[in-house]
């Protein structure tokens, strides 16, 4: 350290094995969903019976809320809520406020099916919450319903994107998984339709996450053949990067009718610039999406672990992370046992 740096200052984790840094945390704060979307919790195994974490197992709003402020300090800049459905976690403005309130804390936003935002966008917003990621897969109603399969109305969600607008969350985030055979006729009039400034669109390539979504190769439509669409009907130019590791190629529209953007974890890896942590609804700490099992901190939060302590601990498994799974996919990563991605959040 200088001699002019402030004493105070606390020192941020260190890179991992790989030199990346710590930089992004996102908080699943709920392992239930009011989906079912077949790429990701699909019917026959997220029945009726599924064992959902019973609520003892499930971090407090101020366990959270401790473990957001030492990943803060430790140097994480952006947090992102998820699940499950992040907004089925009740009362979930009042853990908001206590994020909105991390100083250090750069960006707080949270991704959502948008099945409950028509009620919640404005307590969201006025909690502190400064951005918003809506995922939308279609806008054919009956393949949207198909795809969540629960028979979701497509129009209650588009209400809840018009309320976020009138909270004052724009752009928003747009999600759509694109998979072959399945919607891939929605990806032009998805960016038709999510054009102009209101909107942030973002195709995501289907990925392997989990052992339950039967994922095979030749359901992922690549980010290059999705661009090659658009770019039939809409002429696209390609933007730079905002920041050292963003995930999406992004593009805008010629006419300067909005932004779109691909996110190729299949077809090109973004391991390199990785500097996601994942904490899991029960407190399991992930180094990856693809990861196996994960690390501990609930029990280490409810045995009295100091705020040094869980510091130096998530410190240390940082440093020691190797995780580079898309960029090791292959026929034998497949069949390895992965976190299903409504514990992790995506
Ligand atoms: N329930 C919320 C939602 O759907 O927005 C938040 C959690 S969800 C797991 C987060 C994101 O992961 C969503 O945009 C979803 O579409 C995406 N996702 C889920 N399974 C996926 C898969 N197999 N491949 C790619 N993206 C997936
Ligand atoms: Fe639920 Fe989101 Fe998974 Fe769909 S993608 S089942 S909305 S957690
Ligand atoms: Fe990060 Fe793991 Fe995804 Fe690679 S596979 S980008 S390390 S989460």
């Amino acid at each position: 350290m200088s001699a002019f740096a402030p004493a105070t200052l606390p020192p941020s984790a260190p890179p991992d094995a790989l030199g990346r840094r710590l930089h992004d945390l996102r908080l699943s704060v709920t392992d239930r969903c009011n989906f079912r979307c077949t790429y990701c919790m699909p019917k026959e195994v997220f029945g009726r019976d599924h064992a959902f974490l019973p609520k003892s197992e499930i971090l407090s709003f101020e366990e959270l809320a401790r473990l957001a402020r030492i990943f803060v300090d430790l140097g994480v800049e952006k947090i992102r809520l998820t699940g499950g459905e992040p907004l089925l976690r009740r009362d979930l403005p009042r853990l908001v406020e206590m994020l909105a309130n991390i100083d250090g804390l750069k960006d707080l936003t949270l991704t959502t099916n948008g099945s409950a935002l028509a009620a919640l966008a404005k307590p969201l917003r006025d909690a502190g919450l400064q951005r918003l990621t809506v995922s939308v897969d279609s806008l054919d109603s009956e393949v949207f319903r198909a795809m969540n399969d629960v028979d979701f109305p497509l129009e209650r969600v588009l209400e809840g994107i018009a309320a976020a607008i009138d909270a004052g969350f724009g752009p928003i985030k747009i999600n759509m998984v694109a998979k072959r055979g399945v919607n891939e006729h929605q990806i032009v009039p998805m960016a038709k339709h999510f054009s102009g400034a209101d909107y942030i669109l973002r195709y995501i390539e289907y990925m392997d996450v989990g052992n339950t979504n039967h994922w095979r190769h030749d359901d992922v439509i690549p980010a290059s053949e999705i661009i090659a669409l658009i770019s039939r009907e809409i002429p696209l130019i390609p933007l730079p990067p905002n920041y050292a590791g963003e995930v999406a190629n992004r593009f805008r529209h010629v006419d300067g009718g909005g932004e779109i953007g691909v996110i190729a974890s299949v077809t090109q890896p973004f391991c390199k610039g990785c500097t996601r942590a994942r904490i899991a609804a029960d407190g399991q700490f992930y180094t990856c999406l693809f990861a196996s099992s994960g690390h501990d901190l609930r029990a280490l939060l409810r045995g009295g672990l100091s705020d040094e302590g869980l510091a130096k601990t998530i410190s240390a498994l940082w440093h020691v992370r190797e995780d580079r799974y898309s960029e090791l996919r292959s026929d034998a990563t497949l069949s390895l046992p992965k976190a299903e991605m409504s514990r992790l959040g995506g």
